[in-house]
């Protein structure tokens, strides 16, 4: 069976791949699907999608992946097949967007603080599009202060619990599933667990929640899952009547030895996974084309 690839990055956010190498490196490892979710933006699925028209046996998908807060813990939803030009999904992104504009305005300062300072424009100049990251803070600061790894950086003074550390004013995942669905998408709990399997009673806690809210499906198949982590996610997905998805979470260079659609290299995310994904679709595309559904006619 072929494989596919629903969750990758690319320059318009914090990967290093435009989205039309991203086409032509999926392409290339023979993939049946492609998406692009990049961290709460769309500017990449215009050149993204017609870059795709050059390899019709690939399905290129539209996609975003939004980071929301439950319980103190961060919940990254994926959005697959949106309508990028749906104007509440564009109200949200500014909203976002705007969120991550302050906190980045707050890491300058700390970063200062602790001993590296880096200026907004250093990290602008390396951030290719407008959404602007961790990951390109760590790339400044690995050059600068002559740090050996990206996650050295991280482990330094960017991850949480760290002195350049500062969090994003995030969304409820009810807000982001909202508006994935408002822009006709499917809406997909990225990476649910990425600790260790004790995480099952956290996942199902955040579930209860979630799946009555929309969720549609979770990412079963990841990069750094193991066999029982795709395991335990499955059956979650069971027990919540909810479909799968899986991808790769391909950076570039932002995220060291992973590849599209192969991951570390055993990452398999089995085609059969589309049709049931698609229905979904349908069903969010059928809604926003229903005269009957007031609110989002008035959009
Ligand atoms: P941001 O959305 O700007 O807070 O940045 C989050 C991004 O930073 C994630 O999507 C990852 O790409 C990256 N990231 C977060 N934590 C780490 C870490 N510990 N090591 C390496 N990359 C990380
Ligand atoms: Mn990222
Ligand atoms: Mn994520
Ligand atoms: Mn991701």
């Amino acid at each position: 069976m072929k494989k596919i690839d629903l969750h990758i990055h690319s320059t318009a956010s914090d990967g290093t791949l435009s989205p039309t190498e991203i086409i032509a490196a999926a392409a290339s490892a023979e993939l049946a699907a492609v998406a692009l979710t990049d961290h709460d933006t769309t500017d990449g699925i215009d050149e993204f999608m017609a870059a795709g028209k050059a390899h019709p046996e690939m399905l290129t998908i539209p996609g975003i992946e939004i980071s929301t807060l439950f319980d103190g813990r961060e919940v990254h939803i994926v959005g697959l097949f949106i309508d990028h030009h749906n104007p509440k999904l564009l109200e949200f992104m500014k909203r976002i967007q705007g969120e991550r504009h302050d906190r980045n305005l707050k890491l300058v300062e700390k970063l200062e603080q602790a001993g590296y300072p880096v200026s907004l424009e250093e990290v602008e100049a390396v951030s290719g599009g407008k959404i602007i990251g961790r990951p390109h803070f760590a790339q400044v600061i690995k050059e600068k202060y002559a740090f050996n790894t990206l996650q050295d950086v991280f482990e330094n003074c960017l991850k949480r619990g760290t002195p350049g550390y500062h969090p994003r004013v995030l969304p409820w995942p009810a807000e982001a599933i909202a508006a994935i669905h408002a822009a006709g998408g499917v809406a997909v709990w990225a990476h649910p667990v990425y600790r260790n399997q004790n995480e099952r009673s956290w996942v199902r806690r955040v579930l209860r929640k979630i799946a009555p809210e929309g969720l549609d499906a979770v990412e079963a198949y990841y990069s750094k899952f193991d066999a029982t982590q795709t395991r335990i996610v499955i059956e979650l997905a069971k027990e919540f009547n909810l479909a799968l998805s899986g991808g790769s979470d391909f950076h570039g260079e932002n995220s060291p030895g992973v590849m599209p659609g192969t991951g570390f290299g055993g990452l398999e995310v089995p085609e059969n996974l589309l049709p049931p994904l698609l229905e979904i679709a349908k069903k969010y595309i059928l809604k926003q084309s229903d005269p009957s559904n007031k609110d989002l006619k008035e959009e």
